[in-house]
């Protein structure tokens, strides 16, 4: 038995690991609990030159028919510390959603926004997650981050370049495996994380399958008002649909393909330039069957 096959499982469907439940068998799987065990598995794949990806909730991907031709590394890194007030350090593993409504409660602002948003602190902070004016990178003090080499390295957030939906980590290969935020002190918080996540329940469609916002907002407007206006609300290609409640979300109404649902995104992007003279771009993550850590295509 070679480490590989003493250390992955083969097989594992990504459409169970993806919140748009889409997408076939990865050649190899493994959950991480640990970053001692990242580092071997890191190590593993460098040197067996296999590609691989760190997958949290996997609520921003949308993975191919086929699968992936190489190691699913998904993170359950998942521990929660605090040393001084407002201080939280977290593994990358752990709930961003949780996170957010948990430090609300006990008063603390700067994450209510992360409530309802259905991946990890690591996907949180790759994708430099945002709602309602709010940003992951705003209370964000430090990164953890593992290399391809098993260097640790605690990376400080004046050091890094956030920018919408995007975070530096989209062209570094390796793990962030924890991230430290600080937060102030406010007893309005717990109300106004209820508020929030309220208002997603009434605005998305939160109990479909899909990856959230398919488009990022262009510099010009909001995604979801210009497919709205080119009248593509109920926009149906094989079981792959544009939204009624929220016309950025693309949801997968049972049988949707990954080809189902690329169609459908190059339909909507082809009728919002008719219409409205912009180039929509992709906030979703498509990962190709041959896919590599880093620098994947929009
Ligand atoms: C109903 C719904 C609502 C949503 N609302 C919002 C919203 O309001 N705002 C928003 O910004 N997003 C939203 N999203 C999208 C998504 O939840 C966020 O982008 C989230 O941050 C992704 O986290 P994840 O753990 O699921 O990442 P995944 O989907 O698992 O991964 C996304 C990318 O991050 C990389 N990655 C993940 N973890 C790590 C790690 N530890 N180290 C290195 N790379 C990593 C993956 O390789 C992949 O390229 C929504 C999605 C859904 C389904």
């Amino acid at each position: 038995m070679t480490e590989i096959d003493r250390l992955f499982q083969t097989g594992k469907l990504m459409s169970s690991l993806s919140t748009f439940g889409i997408g076939g068998p990865a050649r190899y799987f493994a959950e991480v609990r640990s970053i001692e065990s990242m580092r071997e598995l890191l190590r593993l794949c460098k040197e067996a030159t296999l590609p691989y990806l760190i997958l949290g909730k996997g609520s921003n991907c949308l993975f191919d028919d086929r699968g992936f031709s190489g190691a699913i590394l998904l993170n359950k890194i998942d521990f929660i510390e605090s040393f001084s007030p407002g201080v939280f350090h977290v593994g990358a593993g752990y709930s961003f959603s949780l996170l957010g409504a948990q430090t609300a409660r006990q008063q603390w602002a700067g994450l209510e926004f992360a409530s309802g948003i259905p991946g990890t602190v690591g996907g949180a902070v790759f994708m430099n997650a945002g709602a309602n004016k709010r940003e992951t990178c705003e209370s964000l003090v430090s990164v953890d981050f593992l290399d391809e080499e098993g260097t640790l390295h605690c990376l400080k957030r004046e050091d890094l370049k956030f920018n919408y939906r995007t975070s530096p980590f989209q062209n570094m290969p390796g793990a962030i495996v924890g991230a430290t935020f600080s937060l102030v002190h406010d007893p309005a918080a717990r109300t106004k994380q209820i508020e929030i996540i309220n208002y997603r329940k009434d605005t998305q469609p939160y109990s479909d399958k899909s990856a959230g916002c398919i488009f990022r907002n262009p510099s010009c407007g909001f995604a979801g008002a210009m497919i709205e206006q080119s009248e593509l609300k109920g926009t149906v290609v094989g079981g792959a649909k544009v939204s009624e409640k929220h016309a950025n979300f693309l949801v997968n109404t049972g049988r949707a393909t990954a080809e189902d649902v690329q169609a459908l995104i190059a339909l909507v992007k082809r009728s919002v330039l008719a219409k409205h003279g912009v180039e929509l771009e992709s906030e979703v993550r498509c990962i190709p069957y041959q896919g590599c850590h880093a620098a994947l295509p929009r």
